[in-house]
């Protein structure tokens, strides 16, 4: 029997739980009056307008928008430079002195960098760049494990107007063909090894593997992270140079940050991959750079006395925008860590909070819900008295981590956002305000000033307030893509065409009666029993709510008489028994918080869920699994063998 889609989508759960802002941070918030979202919704041309000013021009623009959807140009007519904005102009004020990245190594090695470390450290990159040949307008990959010298490299790209494509530091050789193929990178800069849980990633050898086959790349820069002495590689005579011997053969000093249109490319970077082949996002400079550090500076309530901690890779988007420009456009003081929360142990990172004061976290739920598998015991070996601010991002929060995180991390006194946002949107663009919401934990709570998110059905008919339907942006926004870097056509087709005129983001999501936003999981992802569509996410967080339950999948499997029926890849948390009794458990439990259309049929208990190297959970190759289908791309997956694992287990369940 086949089911006819609904419009809509159901929404299941009810959180009651609400979290005004401390009346102590309230006082000291940077924004506290409520009338910013009146003001960007009135004039919303005049509210970025005034934003910009925080940002250093060479030449003032004339428009502020011109919008031809779906192609949008901000600032049309003002040039200025990202580099210039991060750097130079901190410089030349009392933060010259100040510390920009504060760096530890996965070993424990540390470095600490001041405003004008990273000055100096830019030009004599930049210079080499453009010794190597590197002009305005090509493009440089950067395959660097997470050390000063990748945003550094980052920022030099930028300076000389030649986009860069980051390779998150752990993809395969394929993985990075195929990314350098399509952006076309003249010049690789990369490292011997990287460090990994006490082991070495072979980054070279991954290069030497990835550019065989990519005629454009002319030269490999090698920094030397591990040394000679940890590991030996390869370095191809001609093409090949040591960071060390590129930097000395420059002479100058200083390299003029490039005057750069507003619109000029700053740099294209992959998707995860979640739901397929990764696409080539371009981001361009002015609106960008404005949208970036203005919501990294509300936020997350960014003072220069904080020391703000962004754990996600460089590689990934939330690294571009809340490691690297959006936090040194504001001047942040930063750290920088290297390695892994488990290693040495799994108080890794809470010692790092400890040592240097963080005030504001900002992290993703699959670390969150790894902490609460691990245990309290970890987080309460430290003093975690600084942090005021803590963040999440990635996927949609289990209610449950919300209020762990608030509790044993935040100390039941930080503010918690919930950052909705993609590599496509650039910038945040539902969250929180710290100073001003009350939060509600599992919900990323209101559109940022001048965003205009909307809920849809099929026909682009907004829903009834709390019903599930398709998550879409009405307005353009500064920091939006610009297009698919080569596949124009794909970035209509992906994004503008589904509902014409208006930005389709492929999540779901729900809006109750006080406007709030709560994300209900990826559209691609929607079950159908029985005629009842359900996002994956509630019925998640019902199974992670159960005490025995660290992480779970929902995914929907054919069922003769229901169309679907739900399926659930459960992994418990340490010490607990799976079996037949808790998968019972399970199915009574989900049946009383949401719903007993919710009620899984199939609960299958594994070690691990398939994630993406950005830590999402992958379902669609769950479903591929459970389809009994060839699996789909799995070139973003951080460990394919956790795949073969869960399959072998999944054939055993189902006997
Ligand atoms: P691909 O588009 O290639 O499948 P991806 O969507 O995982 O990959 P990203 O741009 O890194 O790539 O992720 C953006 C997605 O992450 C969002 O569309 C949403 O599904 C999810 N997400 C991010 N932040 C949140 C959040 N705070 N709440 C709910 N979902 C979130
Ligand atoms: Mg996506």
């Amino acid at each position: 029997m086949t089911v006819q889609p609904s419009g809509a989508f159901e929404a299941l759960l009810q959180e009651e739980r609400r979290y005004p802002p401390p009346e102590e941070f309230k006082a000291q918030a940077i924004v506290r009056d409520p009338a910013v979202y009146e003001e960007a919704a009135r004039d919303l041309e005049g509210f970025w307008a005034r934003q910009a000013e925080q940002l250093d021009w060479f030449r003032r623009w004339e428009r502020v928008l011109e919008w031809d959807p779906p192609w949008a140009k901000w600032f049309v007519g003002g040039q200025l430079n990202a580099s210039y904005n991060c750097v130079d102009r901190h410089t030349q004020t009392w933060r010259r002195n100040k510390a920009a990245l504060i760096w530890e190594g996965e070993p424990g090695d540390e470095r600490v960098l001041t405003y004008q470390d990273v000055y100096r450290a830019v030009n004599r990159v930049a210079l080499a760049l453009k010794r190597s040949g590197v002009q305005k307008g090509d493009t440089v990959a950067i395959y660097l494990p997470m050390i000063p010298e990748l945003p550094i490299t980052m920022l030099a790209c930028a300076r000389i107007g030649a986009p860069h494509t980051v390779i998150f530091a752990g993809f395969s050789p394929d993985a990075i063909r195929d990314r350098i193929n399509d952006c076309q990178a003249k010049v690789v800069i990369t490292a011997d090894a990287g460090y990994r849980r006490g082991h070495l990633i072979p980054l070279k050898d991954n290069i030497d593997a990835a550019v065989k086959d990519t005629p454009s790349v002319q030269q490999v820069v090698v920094f030397p992270r591990v040394g000679s002495d940890v590991r030996r590689v390869h370095m191809q005579p001609g093409r090949d140079v040591w960071w060390g011997d590129w930097l000395d053969a420059v002479q100058e000093r200083e390299c003029p940050p490039e005057p750069l249109d507003a619109e000029h490319p700053l740099y294209i970077l992959y998707t995860s991959g979640t739901t397929g082949k990764p696409k080539g996002v371009l981001h361009t400079t002015a609106g960008y750079l404005l949208g970036t550090s203005l919501t990294h500076r509300w936020i997350f309530d960014l003072k220069d006395e904080d020391v703000y901690w962004c754990t996600a890779d460089i590689g990934w988007v939330t690294g571009h925008s809340y490691v690297v420009y959006g936090p040194m456009a504001n001047g942040a003081t930063q750290v920088i860590f290297e390695g892994t929360p488990d290693y040495p142990d799994k108080d890794r990172w809470w010692r790092i909070i400890e040592k240097y004061r963080v005030t504001i976290l900002y992290t993703a739920p699959t670390a969150i819900r790894g902490f609460m598998r691990w245990g309290v015991e970890y987080p309460r070996r430290c003093d975690l008295s600084s942090l005021r601010v803590l963040g999440t991002v990635g996927e949609p929060i289990n209610p449950e981590a919300w209020v762990w995180y608030h509790e044993h991390i935040g100390g039941g006194r930080c503010p918690v956002v919930d950052t909705w946002w993609q590599t496509e949107t650039g910038m945040i663009l539902i969250s929180p305000l710290p100073g001003l919401t009350t939060l509600k934990p599992g919900s990323a709570t209101l559109p940022f000033p001048g965003v205009e998110p909307d809920i849809v059905d099929e026909q682009g008919q907004p829903v009834p307030v709390d019903r599930g339907g398709y998550l879409i942006l009405r307005r353009p926004w500064p920091a939006m893509m610009r297009t698919i870097w080569g596949d124009p056509d794909r970035y209509v087709q992906q994004y503008w065409s589904r509902f014409p005129g208006n930005y389709f983001t492929g999540d779901g999501a729900r809006r109750d009666s006080d406007g709030y936003y709560w994300l209900l999981g990826r559209v691609d992802d929607v079950l159908n029993v029985a005629g009842h569509r359900i996002g994956t996410m509630e019925v998640e967080s019902a199974l992670v709510s159960h005490p025995a339950v660290a992480e779970a999948a929902v995914i929907g499997i054919s069922h003769e008489l229901k169309g679907q029926a739900v399926a659930a890849f459960v992994t418990p948390r340490g010490g607990m028994a799976a079996n037949e009794a808790l998968a019972q458990e399970l199915r009574e439990h989900v049946a009383q918080k949401i719903g007993a259309i919710a009620r899984p049929d199939r609960i299958f208990f594994t070690a691990e869920l398939p994630k993406t190297r950005s830590a999402k959970i992958m379902r669609r190759l769950l479903r591929d699994i459970a389809e009994g289908r060839v699996l789909g791309d799995t070139t973003t997956l951080t460990d394919p063998t956790v795949l073969a694992e869960i399959k072998k287990q999944y054939e055993e369940q189902e006997g």
